[in-house]
């Protein structure tokens, strides 16, 4: 397999450290909410990666952590007057029961901040020995002009930081470009002793922990979104790397989701739960439409982009179930099964590989009108939706009938051509029961499901 690996900018063969094995590590959520569609991006992506993997033989160790306290996981629990850690166990359920939806499989470990504190301040400890680190008055900072290289996934330069960073000096720090490893604890807040008093860990320093306690010295493939590039990765290079050695082989970042070609912004974030998305379309689409676009281009949600999505699983539902009624179940290869593992092979390449699902489907189809058996069709239908994690059976999708729908369409068009406007209407009503919309355009009739 070849992957883009952001630290050198370039796709390069995957070798694991250890032949046969793969350790993976995701960054995973602050855990005070539900997750949006956004958020899902990455999980999705990465599950796919993993099974890719497996499928080829690796054996393969998942960790993605939860970082359970977090400012924001603390105000959540003061507006509720719960608890922080019942805030942080109930958003870390939801996210399962999300995740779960969506079809990822259950990581191998699921690390929490709270569990490995005492990992965390053992690390700063040897961090602040060997002068990688300082304390200011019960705050602990990384010292950032003692890492070798800091800002080398970014392509930032430390000078460039200094400049951008004097905007909001402070004073604690020795360079701008240091972080918080460990900060004081307001009254009231959730802390835990360590030689510098009462506090808490930063952000950054829990991944650097979790990935060396659960992979190893080094990560084979770290992922993320791009967002989390800079500061949060490069600063868990500095602190993995202060002593030397190699944090991770590999890093993979997935593009933005965007909303109507916008950032999606908190408020959004709130408007766009997969929770609510699932509940409306079901979690399949939600996969379906995030793998439908190569992880590392943008991927935008618009309705019509949603639509198209809907009408592509659709049209592969609908197929496999001809399949499934004309009896083809037999053994077999496909051309199009080589030109998926191809496009999974090329920096995961799911676009591609759906694209090979299509070409599968539009040579099924014509077998299947020419009743020209060939038994492999379903069985590489099943193995390629399977590998991306794609859920057929769900009863939702697969109980609308496309073919129907196309034809009621021109039923409906040849009613207009007539006049019949009865016709066209009840027509219309009748799609709309089933569901359909539709829309006359100068292209002609295009439908959407309104409900699935
Ligand atoms: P957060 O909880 O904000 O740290 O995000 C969890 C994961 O979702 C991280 O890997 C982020 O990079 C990723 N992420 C957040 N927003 C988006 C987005 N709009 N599109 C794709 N990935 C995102
Ligand atoms: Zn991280």
């Amino acid at each position: 397999m070849k992957i883009f690996n952001t630290l050198t900018r370039q796709k390069e063969d995957f070798v694991p450290v250890n032949a046969g094995k793969v350790g993976i590590y995701v960054c995973g959520p602050t855990t005070y909410n539900f997750i949006h569609v956004g958020n899902a991006r990455p999980y999705v992506v990465f599950d796919t990666l993993r099974r890719y993997l497996a499928f080829s033989g690796l054996d393969v160790n998942f960790v993605q952590n939860f970082t359970d306290i977090d400012d924001k996981i603390i105000n959540k629990a003061n507006e509720e007057g719960l608890d922080y850690l019942d805030i942080a166990d109930l958003y870390v359920y939801e996210f399962l029961a999300d995740t779960d939806g969506l079809n990822v499989q259950r990581a191998t470990h699921y690390p929490r901040v709270t569990e490995e504190i005492d990992g965390i301040i053992s690390l700063l400890r040897d961090l602040i020995d060997k002068n990688f680190a300082y304390e200011v008055a019960g705050t602990v900072y990384f010292n950032a002009t003692k890492a070798d290289k800091y800002g080398k996934l970014s392509k930032k330069n430390i000078e460039d930081l200094e400049a951008g960073a004097r905007v909001d000096i402070n004073p604690d720090k020795r360079h701008p470009s240091d972080f918080v490893l460990w900060k004081v604890a307001k009254a009231d807040e959730p802390s835990w002793d360590s030689p510098w008093g009462h506090g808490r860990p930063g952000w950054h320093i829990e991944c650097s922990v979790m990935a060396r306690k659960y992979i190893g010295e080094t990560v084979d493939i770290h992922g993320g979104g791009v967002d989390l590039m800079f500061p949060h990765h490069e600063n868990e290079i500095a602190q993995s790397e202060a002593e030397g050695g190699n944090f991770v082989n590999y890093w993979m970042h997935n593009e933005m989701l965007l909303i109507n070609s916008q950032k999606m912004s908190k408020s959004e974030g709130d408007l766009f739960l997969v929770r609510d998305f699932a509940q409306k379309y079901g979690y399949p689409l939600l996969r379906f439409f995030l793998l439908s676009v190569h992880y590392r281009s943008p991927l935008n949600f618009s309705e019509e982009l949603l639509d198209a999505t809907n009408a592509g699983l659709a049209r592969i539902k609908e197929c496999r179930r001809n399949l499934l009624d004309a009896g083809w179940t037999g053994e077999g290869e496909t051309q199009h099964r080589q030109a998926f593992l191809s496009a999974l092979a090329d920096d995961l390449n799911t676009a591609n590989a759906i694209t090979a699902i299509f070409d599968l489907v539009k040579d099924a189809n014509i077998a299947l009108r020419e009743n020209a058996v060939q038994s492999a069709f379903l069985v590489d239908l099943d193995f390629m939706c399977d590998l991306l994690g794609l859920q057929l059976d769900d009863m939702n999708i697969s109980e609308i009938d496309v073919s129907e729908i196309e034809s009621l369409i021109v039923q409906r068009d040849e009613a207009k051509k007539v006049k019949d406007w009865a016709l066209a209407d009840e027509i219309r009503n009748r799609l709309a029961d089933m569901g359909v919309e539709i829309k006359d355009t100068r292209e002609g009739t295009k439908w959407h499901l309104t409900k699935v």
